[in-house]
């Protein structure tokens, strides 16, 4: 049987670009996902568009239980590049 799998993140790269991962702050309005990587491996991370900017969202499951933390927020274009970036392992 085949399982679905979506977005699977690529082996980190040389040189990747330490993204400033910082505390989820809530900023009001509704939260959109774009994208998601798959649900099979942690960190996940999701796509998230409020408020005009997008940013990416980094859940990790753990034992002692789930650990959220946020990209900053950035215009739409400057985020699906940082997106690409992530899902190619030059950004982490
Ligand atoms: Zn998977």
């Amino acid at each position: 049987m085949m399982e679905f799998h979506s977005s699977h993140l690529k082996p980190l790269r040389e040189g990747f670009v330490p993204i400033a991962w910082s505390e989820p702050v809530s900023r009001g309005g509704s939260v959109r996902v774009r994208a998601h990587t798959c649900g099979c491996m942690t960190p996940s991370y999701e796509l998230c568009s409020a408020a005009g900017l997008v940013h990416i969202r980094r859940t990790v499951r753990s034992a002692g239980g789930t650990c959220v933390s946020e990209s900053p927020w950035l215009r739409s274009a400057a985020a699906h590049r940082l997106w690409e970036s992530l899902l190619d392992g030059h950004a982490r």
